[in-house]
């Protein structure tokens, strides 16, 4: 499942998911050819439509947003965010994109855009940012990604990122072997997006488009500078909380240097527009006062990558003290104990964290995960099928309803799950075992 696994210092290569996808992406007939370049008017090489941007960001979208916990459940908020970004996404070269604006649970800092307009900003950005002309230039950013469309242009090159996010196979790429098959017996929770890794080229455009469109809507560019600067920043003093983020957005000095220059010179005329401090302020002071809990969160988080669980507990702990409803917090806090083989503290974590968010589908799988391994199988089976039926896919979901089946000596059910398995993944611990069910089944003649 080396496939999954999330490597910073590793280049992305086309590994066996990705081609598949792009496989069944070409055999669904949604790969197009030539296009005319939203920004230049030129045309340009495109194996991938418009009518296909939309729904691989349809298709894929959702589990990132529930691997980043969901929604944020402030609903005030989210649509502030959202209408900041529609102002701005109107005056953009493809205003009649379905674009949507939100706010996710994660405490880490990233934003990112899916190809047909879904774009997300996490509570840990948001919390950082000082003024509205920030989030514009954020959103604006991405915006100029979906505009140029450079997810199209990677996915046409071959090169995207799979990761895992928030799922616990996102610390299993470290050095630690003990804890790596840990992970792996607990599976790819989170789930696997294709998120596309931009190059620097990408960053420079998206950059420089991301300027002009919030200039544009009314900000001054002053709000640009000022979102480089905290990136700046946070990469020197929380290097691990925006890895992501520079992962898939290259950040380097002279990327920081141009928008700069360009804010001061080419828009230097638009420093007089507003910020919109205040209206920041108003809108995100809840979220604000979130702020020592999502820190404790990003402590966690960074604990969890070094292996050192306990003091990752104590870090949730300290966070769940302060706000005891966090979602993000309540799920972090059960995929740390169930690390560390804590079944029963894991799953009352799990449960909580379903009370208070119901429909989010993490808090499920983990669930799910937490009472396989308490062997109460059938509960497990309706936590996995409660997760797939809001997220459908899922291969490591689909392994654990056959094994939950098995668990009730339901052979003939188990027999089907561990098939669907099969035609997704063909390789690694899962696929073996449910090979072997089959053959021993008799479901399967073994090759001689
Ligand atoms: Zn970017």
């Amino acid at each position: 499942m080396k496939e999954n696994q999330f490597n910073l210092n590793n280049t992305p290569v086309l590994t066996r998911r990705k081609f598949l996808w792009l496989s069944s992406a070409a055999a669904a007939g949604i790969l197009a050819g030539c296009a005319t370049d939203p920004i230049t008017g030129q045309t340009q090489l495109m194996l991938v439509s418009e009518e296909s941007e939309v729904q691989i960001d349809r298709k894929n979208s959702p589990s990132q947003f529930s691997a980043d916990y969901g929604t944020i459940q402030d609903k005030a908020l989210n649509s502030y965010i959202n209408l900041t970004g529609k102002k701005i996404a109107s005056i953009t070269h493809r205003p009649k994109m379905p674009y949507y604006f939100q706010g996710v649970n994660a405490a880490y800092v990233n934003a990112y855009a899916f190809p047909g307009g879904s774009i997300a900003a996490t509570r840990g950005i948001l919390v950082n940012l000082d003024n509205e002309a920030e989030l514009a230039a954020l959103l604006g950013h991405e915006l100029g990604h979906v505009n140029a469309r450079h997810t199209a242009e990677q996915m046409s090159k071959g090169v995207l990122t799979s990761v895992v996010v928030g799922g616990l196979s996102a610390y299993a790429g470290t050095k630690n072997q003990t804890y790596g098959k840990i992970a792996e017996g607990i599976g790819m929770m989170g789930s696997v997006m294709l998120l596309a890794s931009y190059s620097r080229d990408n960053e420079r455009e998206a950059d420089a488009l991301g300027l002009e469109y919030m200039v544009k809507a009314g900000y001054s560019p002053d709000g640009f500078i000022g979102l480089m600067d905290m990136l700046k920043k946070m990469s020197k003093n929380k290097p691990g909380t925006i890895a992501l983020m520079f992962s898939t957005h290259p950040m380097s000095d002279e990327r920081y240097d141009t928008a700069v220059k360009n804010a001061e010179n080419s828009y230097g005329s638009s420093r007089k527009l507003p910020l919109f401090r205040d209206r920041y302020m108003d809108n995100t002071a809840r979220l604000r006062a979130l702020k020592p809990a999502i820190e404790e969160i990003q402590n966690g988080d960074s604990e969890m990558g070094k292996q050192n669980y306990r003091n990752a507990e104590t870090h949730f702990k300290n966070a769940l003290s302060f706000a005891p409803a966090d979602y993000a917090g309540l799920v972090m806090m059960s995929k740390c104990l169930l690390i560390q083989e804590k079944y029963s503290e894991a799953l009352r974590y799990a449960e909580t964290a379903k009370d208070v968010y119901p429909g989010e589908a993490q808090a499920h799988q983990i669930s799910g995960f937490a009472r396989m391994k308490k062997k109460d199988f059938e509960s497990a089976y309706e936590e996995f099928d409660s997760y797939e039926k809001a997220l459908p896919g899922d291969p490591s979901t689909i392994f654990y309803k056959g094994y939950c089946q098995e668990g009730m000596k339901h052979i003939k059910e188990s027999a089907f799950e561990y098939n669907r398995y099969l035609q997704i993944v063909k390789n690694g611990e899962q696929a073996s075992y449910s090979y072997q069910r089959l053959v021993e089944w008799g479901y399967i003649k073994p090759a001689k």
